[in-house]
């Protein structure tokens, strides 16, 4: 059996094995940008970039603190001389607050992840709705933010708008299963060629006959010409279609999302995703998502898994 630290290990040569980085406190694993012959973009693999993070005012407690009985050694708190990532202290904080947990007989923060692991493992999730991240989610096509999205509690998306964006920021997303065959890569660069050039023709038709007024969209006000234009143009887009997004998600949502997507059971694009998010927000906060488990399947890609579901 592994050792914690042996899996800590693991997950942060995974993150850098996949290109990840760190600038200034933010972890991003981006991903590569190929085109075809013909010049269509396309990429093969998720990129991830982590757009927000808490910071946590501790010290912003004391003037609270303070006005409890001196005996009970309260402001103390604020002066705990172990850091803890801001999120980890944000959510530590609002558990202790439950309590009243500020005194010297509090579990400090040292001992953080075994806090969090009581909670965790009694399903007393509610204080991980603290602290939230935000991420820029690129190079997923269509059906993986169709899978995503259906993650309502905790979750937020804003996602690109076909409608409003043109051809001109298209791109399409090849699954690994056709990286690896010459004829299915083939039979790939061919679609995603065809459904932009079929995209730019009928864009083209219907912008024709909404300029001229025609039945079918004459209805629309001709200043939102190229919206009617893209909204009817984009139903012949398949599922290949990148649909970048912004996605925030609170740390409980982001650990049950990572439980249920980042499984071995997880349809592989999704979980090639949820398994960048993960590395990202271990690198965030390595007591937070401290439990996981990351382990490499038959087939060479990853899962991670914790004992603690759905906390
Ligand atoms: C391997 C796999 C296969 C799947 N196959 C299909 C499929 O074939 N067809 C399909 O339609 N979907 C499928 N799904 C999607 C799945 O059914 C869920 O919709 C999706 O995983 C979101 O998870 P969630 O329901 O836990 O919701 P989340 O929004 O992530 O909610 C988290 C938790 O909050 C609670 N909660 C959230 N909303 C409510 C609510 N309205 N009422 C009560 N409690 C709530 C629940 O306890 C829930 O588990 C699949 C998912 C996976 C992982």
């Amino acid at each position: 059996m592994e050792t914690k630290g042996t899996n800590a290990g693991r997950i942060a040569h995974l993150f850098s094995e996949l290109g990840g980085t760190v600038a200034d406190g933010f972890p991003a694993i981006h991903a590569p940008v190929y085109r075809t012959g013909a010049g269509t973009y396309y990429l093969k693999s998720p990129g991830v970039v982590m757009l927000a993070r808490p910071r946590t005012n501790v010290a912003g407690l004391e003037g609270f603190l303070e006005g409890f009985d001196p005996s009970l050694g309260f402001p103390g708190y604020v002066d705990d001389p172990t850091e803890l990532p801001d999120s980890s202290q944000l959510c530590k904080t609002a558990g202790q607050l439950c309590y009243a947990s500020f005194g010297p007989r509090r579990t400090t923060n040292e001992n953080a992840a075994a806090y969090f692991e009581r909670l965790t493992s009694a399903g007393h999730g509610s204080v991980l709705e603290h602290a939230s991240f935000s991420f820029l989610l690129y190079g997923i096509s269509r059906s993986v933010t169709h899978e995503l999205v259906r993650h309502r509690a905790g979750a937020g998306f804003s996602q690109v708008s076909q409608r409003y964006v043109s051809g001109a920021v298209l791109r399409f997303v090849e699954r690994p299963e056709y990286g690896e065959d010459e004829e299915l890569h083939r039979l790939f660069e061919e679609r995603a060629d065809r459904a932009a050039a079929e995209y730019a023709a009928m864009a083209d038709r219907l912008l024709e006959h909404q300029e001229g007024g025609a039945a079918m969209l004459s209805a629309d006000y001709k200043t939102d010409a190229r919206k009617k234009v893209q909204q009817t143009a984009r139903s012949l887009l398949p599922n290949e279609t990148e649909a970048p997004m912004v996605f925030t998600g609170n740390v409980r949502a982001l650990r049950h999302i990572t439980e249920m997507r980042a499984d071995a059971h997880a349809e592989s694009e999704i979980r090639a995703l949820a398994l960048r998010l993960f590395l990202c927000l271990h690198e965030a906060d390595p007591i937070l998502f401290g439990d996981y488990e990351l382990s490499t399947l038959p087939d060479g890609t990853y899962t991670v898994k914790t004992e603690h579901r759905k906390a």
